[in-house]
């Protein structure tokens, strides 16, 4: 029998959350009274995580985990986690307890309301540096404005979604997975729960500054052309700035003999200014044109190197 609620959370060196989240994951799990899957997907750990989730399968039929054969990155585990996924109603969480276990059965609620996609929202993270917490911030108040569907603020990737939106993502066949971008690019009723965050129950951050800022980068060019425009428009914005330089140029020339503003200075900061627009145009044309390389090259999103607890799974990818 398909189980009806599934539990996909990405595992990258958790050692120290696991049996905790184990914990809360089974007590959630009871109280939802429905056969249930808590899909574990390693993410290449270089600790004795997926040794812990080999024994958490053999005591508990519920557990099933992938495992992937190197580190490919949070929201790549999610994917594959999705990929095998057979519950009708499907939850993504972090290993951290960062996302609380126990908001679960008020986003199934929604979902029973008829929502089919239930994210949970922060209304205030706890003891996160103010660094992560002004980048956040701004990050997504910014994607807000730029990105061509609405994508929500302050929601990661914690909610609740329907097995019709699953399928369609699954069916993307993009490999620059902006997860929480292309959830709202699906559509159908969508919904939020509040939560205060908290703060990681053990263990260090496994999304560095790097991976939050390639995160970053990833959700606005994979969800705006505007970065592709800024460069017309601050191209259009110099012509008009040489036009009337060139105007005033001459004036003085006629008009105000031995004028210091024509000089050296003036030419060297024009040079400098071009040089740097110039160069950041390509730089952004770079982040797209690095993407259709990506898309074109077709290679799978991960490779497997263990599988276990699918047995009658019909589709696998
Ligand atoms: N994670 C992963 N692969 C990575 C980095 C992180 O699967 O390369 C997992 C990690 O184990 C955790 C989740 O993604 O379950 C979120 O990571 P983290 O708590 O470090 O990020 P933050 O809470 O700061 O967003
Ligand atoms: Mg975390």
């Amino acid at each position: 029998m398909n189980p009806k609620y599934s539990f996909i959370i990405p595992i990258y060196n958790e050692e120290k959350s696991i049996p905790e989240l184990y914990r809360r994951m089974s007590a959630v799990m009871e109280q939802l009274n429905a056969p249930t899957e808590l899909i574990l997907v390693n993410d290449g750990s270089r600790d004795r995580s997926l040794q812990m989730l080999r024994e958490l399968h053999e005591k508990d039929p519920r557990v099933c985990y992938l495992s992937l054969a190197r580190n490919f990155g949070h929201q790549i585990a999610v994917t594959a986690g999705l990929n095998f996924v057979r519950g009708e109603a499907i939850v993504i969480l972090d290993a951290d307890l960062q996302d609380p276990p126990e908001l679960i059965p008020d986003m199934v609620d929604k979902w029973q309301q008829g929502y089919q996609v239930v994210y949970a929202q922060r209304i205030k993270r706890h003891k996160e540096r103010w660094f992560k917490r002004f980048t956040a911030y701004v990050f997504y108040r910014l994607l807000k404005r730029l990105a061509n569907v609405e994508i929500p603020t302050d929601t990661g990737d914690f909610c609740l979604m329907d097995r019709q939106v699953v399928d369609i993502l699954n069916s993307m066949p993009e490999r620059n997975r902006y997860i929480r971008g292309l959830r709202s690019w699906v559509g159908f009723p969508q919904t939020a729960v509040y939560f205060e965050r908290p703060p990681r129950f053990a263990g260090e951050v496994q999304y560095t500054f790097r991976k939050s800022v390639s995160l970053a980068v990833n959700g606005l060019v994979s969800f705006s052309k505007v970065p592709l425009r800024l460069s017309t428009y601050v191209g259009l914005f110099a012509a008009a700035i040489a036009v009337a330089m060139a105007i005033l140029v001459l004036y003085w020339r006629i008009f105000v003999p031995n004028s210091p503003l024509t000089g050296f200075t003036l030419i060297l900061v024009a040079i400098f200014f071009l040089g740097a627009v110039q160069l950041v145009s390509i730089g952004i044309l770079g982040e797209y044109i690095g993407r259709i390389y990506e898309e074109v090259k077709g290679r799978p999103l991960y490779t497997l190197a263990e599988v276990a607890g699918f047995k009658n799974v019909a589709s696998r990818k």
